[in-house]
């Protein structure tokens, strides 16, 4: 019999739905738990495992060579490059500076995992979804399948359906980090009506992160809306306030959380709680994406 890839990989899945009980203003009438997709392999990263498991699901059927895009620091990079490491794949990565005098440890792996690294100039970069570079990458790597920045295509919302799947609990109210959107996508779209899903905008995309969710959803629906008070600043921005937040997370909770993604997802859900913004007797899920490769210096 063929193993199925997460045998393969020695992936947890189903990942963990841990109850968390924080002694936070507010928490006392609520029943929340965590979904520890951050669990679910120490390098192959919470979301970006489900954004990418489509690609993969099929053992007989994978690809020979991928490529894909990313920044210095980019967690779906770094799992892409130890999927493709560990299934033999040949991987481009095509990264947007020169950090060819100073690799960050996300890009010391990939060259450890035999990831064949580009460095582009920003306004090469800016051109990744242009449809006449990506030709022109085609061209470039014959018979390559090329995955968009993040992992974010339309197949990733089947993996997150899968995560949806595992949950098997009832709940109101289901909590993601958004960034390219496909994560908030694929929850809202394998979402019964009944529920709500709040995507918290870890970046400041007042003016186009609804729309990069919606264009990526098969059909339409308004279940989900995406809170953009608690980005702090701007992608990767933070503050003592954050930092100090993380910190009471990893110590006082046990749950580790790095200040880019899960650490402003829960200092959100902290505000929304002690703001009264979910009815008493709600029952609330927290996405863990995991991530916390890309908080190493
Ligand atoms: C990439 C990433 C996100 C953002 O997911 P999108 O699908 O791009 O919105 C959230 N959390 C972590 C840990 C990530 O690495």
């Amino acid at each position: 019999m063929t193993q199925s890839i997460n045998e393969v990989l020695s992936l947890t899945t189903p990942s963990p739905l841990d109850l968390f009980r924080p002694d936070w203003d507010g928490a006392e009438t609520l029943t929340i738990y965590i979904k520890r997709d951050d669990l679910i392999h120490p390098v192959i990263s919470g979301n970006k495992w489900r954004k990418l498991s489509s690609i993969f699901a099929d053992t007989r059927d994978i690809p020979s060579h991928i490529v894909s895009f990313g920044g210095g620091y980019s967690n779906h990079l770094h799992a892409l490059g130890y999927l493709c490491y560990v299934l033999n794949i040949r991987c481009t990565a095509i990264i947007r500076g020169d950090y060819s005098q100073n690799m960050t440890p996300m890009l010391s792996d990939l060259k450890h995992w035999n990831t064949d690294i580009q460095f582009v100039d920003r306004a090469t970069y800016a051109r990744r979804h242009d449809e006449r570079f990506v030709h022109e990458l085609r061209q470039q790597h014959k018979g390559a399948l090329i995955v968009p920045e993040g992992g974010s295509a339309s197949t990733a919302l089947s993996g997150l359906k899968m995560m949806m799947d595992e949950i098997s609990v009832s709940f109101d109210y289901i909590l993601a980090p958004v960034a390219s959107g496909a994560t908030l996508a694929g929850i809202a779209s394998s979402l019964p009506l009944n529920k709500k899903a709040c995507g918290i905008a870890v970046l400041k995309g007042q003016e186009y992160l609804e729309s990069l969710v919606s264009d990526l959803m098969p059909h339409q629906c308004d279940n989900w809306s995406v809170d953009h008070r608690f980005h702090g600043g701007g992608y990767a921005k933070k503050d003592k306030t954050l930092l100090d937040f993380c910190y009471e997370m990893r110590e006082m909770h046990n749950i580790p959380v790095e200040p880019v993604y899960s650490g402003k997802l829960f200092f959100a859900l902290k505000n929304k709680i002690a703001a009264g913004e979910f009815p008493a007797g709600s029952r609330i899920i927290v996405l863990h994406t995991g991530g916390l490769q890309g908080a190493r210096n």
